[in-house]
């Protein structure tokens, strides 16, 4: 969460290139922005409330300067105001932060570094007092080498200090990436943010700090030892961030899962069949992810037992410590994120390789922390996406994982085969006539405040996941439930004309949870049925293809393009949900 981006080098519009930056990074936290630049010797700073892609920003006509940098936030700690926006300066304004991260013991800095200088709620802002404690007595980058030592929890942070010709960056558990230019670098959370400049990158690790000027220099900031950095070259074009003929970036992905779940399944065959190997050697398979890809994990769970008859353990990345009393070096935790930033993720990791364990992980980020430091990665090649409501990324995490448990079958060709006559079916599902129809419906429950959704076996989490997409694009309280859960408990949440959705697929559950849907319409609830079979029971039928095991995927398109309408006909932006952020950098 939090865009970071920061520019130094030839060219003189630098405030420039760090708007059109930001406004790339938005995706990352809109809640409000802010850009500081050294205009001669003085600190020029610029914070608004709001999103950056909204804002006037004549302002910044016509001021020329070479290093700048800025920020767009999601908050952790302290309201979403101008004084609490990014970046944060010291009380002598020479020292100015932009920070991606939680600083855990901010509390006890503010007291070393006296209360009385604080003029935000951040704990941020306790990154520049305390740097600018130390520059008092030392050189730029020994001050902010001392002022990290002192932090505890995770940051990516850039510096600038007024005065000095460079930019100081350093990280520890959230990302930042440098772009190398010919005579210019750019700092950014991510390379699609600077890739129209340069394709050349170098990823500063965990407690690596850059001193970035006219070159630039590594040092590990635990030992203070100089790093040698590799050089990386990018083979990425830079990625259109255009809506096309669509009126939201949400829409265009839902529809562009006709192609993405066939590039999901094109992997190289030779790679999947060495996962399967690492799987089926492993004493203990975890799966981890957080939100949609958590729920994905979660169905992963239901297609390993369904189709690989293997047992794997699901937790979301958040509740992951309570299995780290089970893993040792035999064991494998798989996990799935569409950033492969996701900070919760990354902490699972870590608990996995303290005790020598491998990690395979299933991301759309390529270059992303997750990707580059697991022991295998494989890329579900979704392509970019925008929206901040996981779409096109879940049905490939989706067909990844079932391709791998084909794989552990011994079929891979079969569980190919399989997908790809999914791709096709839901090619033929995405049609202007599905789409009106999935709209009418929304159109029909959208004055409702709650809405529940029931699914049994692989379409259980698939029930979840309808819940995250509805609360997150429309703000309709949704609720997921196991359908055979409902009788001891969340059936007295029923009542006349309340929506609720169950999602029947053609397996051998399909007439338990018709009984269960019955019970529902016996309390008077208005009834969605999802599946390819029409029930009585039904009011209304959203019908999708057959596609045996791979149901989740199907059933997850119509659910998606429910709450886009959803959303859309309650007045909402469904690309950019209030109080959320694309990729969850932060605990
Ligand atoms: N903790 C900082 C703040 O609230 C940064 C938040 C973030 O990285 O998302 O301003």
């Amino acid at each position: 969460m939090c865009g970071i981006f920061g520019y130094i080098g030839k060219r003189d519009n630098a405030l420039d290139l760090v708007i059109e930056g930001l406004k790339k990074l938005e995706y990352r936290g809109y809640d409000s922005w802010g850009v500081a630049a050294d205009m001669n010797g003085k600190l020029f700073i610029e914070k608004q409330v709001g999103k950056i892609s909204e804002a006037d920003l004549s302002i910044f006509m016509g001021k020329k300067v070479q290093m700048a940098m800025g920020h767009t936030r999601w908050a952790t700690h302290g309201g979403v105001t101008q004084v609490n926006a990014h970046p944060h300066f010291s009380w002598d304004k020479k020292i100015v932060v932009v920070h991606n991260g939680i600083i855990e013991n901010y509390e006890e800095i503010k007291e070393f570094v006296g209360k009385e200088k604080f003029i935000s709620q951040t704990d941020t802002e306790v990154i520049a007092h305390l740097i600018a404690f130390y520059r008092q007595t030392m050189p730029f980058k020994e001050a902010v080498l001392a002022a990290i030592h002192k932090l505890k929890g995770r940051y990516a942070i850039v510096v600038m200090n007024v005065g000095e010709p460079y930019l100081i960056a350093a990280r520890r558990g959230s990302p930042l990436i440098l772009g190398v230019g010919k005579g210019e670098y750019f700092l950014a959370s991510d390379i699609p943010a600077f890739l129209e400049y340069t394709q050349n990158v170098m990823y500063l690790d965990d407690n690596e700090l850059a001193v970035v000027g006219q070159d630039v220099e590594f040092t590990n900031i635990e030992t203070g030892k100089p790093i040698e950095k590799r050089l990386v070259n990018i083979d990425w074009k830079a990625e259109s961030a255009d809506k096309g003929e669509f009126e939201h970036f949400m829409l265009k992905e839902i529809m562009e899962q006709k192609d993405s779940i066939l590039r999901a399944i094109n992997q190289d065959d030779d790679e999947i069949l060495e996962i399967a190997e690492a799987i089926k050697k492993s004493r203990g398979c975890f799966f981890s992810g957080c939100g949609t890809a958590g729920k994905v994990c979660m169905t992963g769970e239901y297609f390993f037992s369904m189709i690989a008859n293997r047992h794997v353990n699901f937790a979301s990345a958040s509740e992951f410590p309570i299995y780290h009393h089970f893993l040792r070096p035999e064991s494998l935790l798989v996990v799935v994120s569409q950033s492969g930033e996701t900070a919760d993720v990354l902490e699972a990791m870590d608990a996995a390789k303290k005790k020598g364990a491998k990690v395979l992980s299933i991301v759309n980020v390529a270059g992303s922390t997750i990707a580059r430091t697991s022991d295998y990665s494989l890329k579900i090649n979704a392509g970019p996406e925008k929206a901040v409501a996981s779409t096109k990324a879940a049905t490939s995490q989706l067909a990844v994982l079932m391709l791998i448990a084909y794989a552990i079958r011994g079929e891979l060709q079969e569980g190919r085969r399989v997908l790809a006559e999914t791709a096709s079916a839901v090619n033929d599902m995405l049609n202007p006539r599905f789409l009106t129809y999935v709209k009418d419906v929304a159109e029909s429950i959208k004055s409702h405040e709650n809405a529940y959704i029931i699914g049994k076996a692989e379409n259980y989490p698939m029930a979840l996941e309808a819940a995250i997409k509805i609360q997150e694009v429309s703000y309709m309280h949704a609720e997921g439930f196991a359908a055979g859960e409902l009788k001891h408990g969340p059936i007295a949440l029923i009542s006349k004309g309340t929506p609720c959705i169950s999602i029947i697929a053609n397996d051998e559950v399909k007439q338990d949870i018709v009984s269960n849907t019955m019970e529902l319409k016996a309390r008077g609830a208005l009834i969605i049925g999802i599946g390819p079979e029409r029930f009585k029971v039904f009011d209304q039928w959203i019908k999708v293809p057959d596609v045996g095991v791979a149901s989740p995927l199907v059933n997850l398109v119509p659910i998606q393009l429910l709450a886009y309408y959803l959303g859309v006909l309650r007045g909402h932006n469904p690309d950019m949900p209030r109080n959320l952020a694309k990729s969850v950098t932060v605990k």
